[in-house]
């Protein structure tokens, strides 16, 4: 099949990659010029692991190519997948629809025969409806469907999740449009459940998954809390919970609290919607306001750790806003150390991915270091902030030696196992005294 996608981004690429793979012609579409220069010259714009090897092999092959020109990629296509951004609007924290919407506008005129126009950005119940309209006002003869098609990949883990996913949500009352998504996944048909439903279902079933999911994380982070005070230890606690198979242990994992491009505006957005259907979607309201709350919460608790804010020296260990991503996008850690240099702290900062993103934030506020060792050179305790694995490996004598203080603040837990209490720390993990 003829493949357009508009938008390639964290979304956008690993799916143009992924049905590249599996043999359509895919042509992805940015207005990024330099996104595609870069592109076109065979380098990736974002980390992803797995992506760089079947990009260049789908490159090569000729299955997949990048543009700047949307006339470029939608006339030959089959179906067009929107992928552009849907960020919160600043003010009310709606989801902003401008870039779905001069999307939809600027496609228009290019659709030539039947084409399917799928919307993969998370947006808002009802927003197929006025992409249709949309699409309709610009050309009003293009013989089109507008569909939904949610994205639930994880970053980090976008091509493992492009090849199994654990199911694909379609939202359509169209027939013709479901006959051509059900060729679209057929590599996917006998090992994947693909559910069609009604567009705003389909529209709903994004915005529900995800505000559940982050609902678990803080639920497990307001146990933490509890823990702490009562005595209890969270690990052992979210291990009795997750043997419930109601339950599951996936998400049971606290920490500074949600972040991401997607979770603090996706909950933000279904409570503006709940808001707006006269819907008080109470416990995500409340999880929002915990969950902005926790991040100051975080900050404090590592500037407690020196006598000093001005005089000390704090080591961030992760910027990103998990593992497996330079994104930086809402996330916790620099959340926190916007809050710690708000309280005048002097940071030296590391991740292993993320430092080119989060240098276009934090600019010269910040010191930086080219290793987790070298930040926490001289400093008077190390903050953990993402939960890169190589953090957990890191030689706690060779750590010990290097710092004036030989303090952490682990909000991601990833050294609780090694009890650094035992090699002469201060220790302070999440959730457990
Ligand atoms: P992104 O910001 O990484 O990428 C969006 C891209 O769209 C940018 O490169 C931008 O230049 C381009 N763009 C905007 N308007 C355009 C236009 N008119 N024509 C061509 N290109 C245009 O965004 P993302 O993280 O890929 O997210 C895209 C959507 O997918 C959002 O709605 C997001 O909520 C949703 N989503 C994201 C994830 C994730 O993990 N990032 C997961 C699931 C769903």
């Amino acid at each position: 099949m003829k493949i357009a996608i508009i938008g390639t981004g964290y979304v956008g690429l690993p799916t143009g990659v992924g049905l590249a793979e599996f043999g359509n012609d895919v042509v992805c579409i940015d207005k990024n010029e330099e996104k595609i220069k870069a592109l076109t010259a065979g380098q990736l714009t974002i980390f992803e692991d797995g992506l760089v090897d079947l990009f260049q092999k789908n490159v090569g092959r000729g299955k997949l190519r990048f543009t700047t020109s949307t006339a470029d990629g939608v006339k030959m296509a089959d179906v067009v997948l929107i992928a552009v951004g849907t960020p919160p609007d600043p003010v009310t924290k709606e989801a902003d629809l401008q870039y779905i919407y001069a999307a939809a506008a600027e496609l228009a005129p290019y659709l030539d025969g039947y084409t399917v126009v799928a919307t993969k950005s998370t947006v808002p119940v009802g927003t197929g409806d006025e992409v249709e309209k949309i699409i309709r006002q610009n050309n009003p003869r293009a013989e089109f469907d507008v569909i939904s098609l949610p994205e639930f990949l994880r970053e980090g883990f976008a091509v493992h999740d492009f090849f199994a996913p654990d199911r694909i949500i379609i939202g359509t009352d169209s027939d013709r449009a479901a006959a051509v998504m059900k060729e679209l996944y057929k590599p996917f048909a006998d090992k994947t459940p693909i559910l069609f439903v009604k567009r705003r279902s389909a529209e709903t079933i994004k915005y529900a998954s995800n505000a559940f999911l982050a609902l678990k994380i803080h639920y497990i982070n307001e146990m933490a809390d509890f823990c702490e005070k009562a005595g209890a230890d969270v690990f052992d606690v979210a291990r009795g919970m997750g043997l419930d198979q109601r339950i599951g242990h996936r998400f049971l994992n606290p920490g500074p609290g949600y972040g991401g491009s997607c979770f603090p505006k996706d909950t933000n957005a279904m409570a503006c919607m709940g808001r707006k259907y006269g819907v008080p979607l109470t416990l995500i309201e409340a999880a929002i306001r915990g969950n902005d709350l926790r991040k100051t919460k975080m900050a404090e608790r590592v500037l407690k750790q020196v006598k000093d804010i001005k005089q000390a020296k704090i080591a961030v260990w992760g910027l990103a806003f998990k593992d497996g991503t330079d994104d930086v996008r809402e996330s916790p850690a620099l959340q926190i150390v916007e809050q710690m240099l708000k309280n005048g702290a002097c940071l030296r900062v590391y991740d292993p991915q993320a430092m080119g993103n989060a240098r276009k934030i934090l600019d010269n506020r910040v010191e930086y270091a080219s290793s987790e060792l070298e930040a926490a050179k001289d400093a008077d305790v190390v903050a953990i902030l993402t939960e890169w694995k190589q953090f957990s490996e890191v030689n706690l004598t060779e750590l010990k030696a290097i710092m004036r203080h030989p303090k952490i603040v682990d909000l991601r837990n990833m050294l609780k196992d090694k009890n650094p209490e035992n090699y002469g720390f201060d220790y302070q993990c999440i959730g457990k005294l």
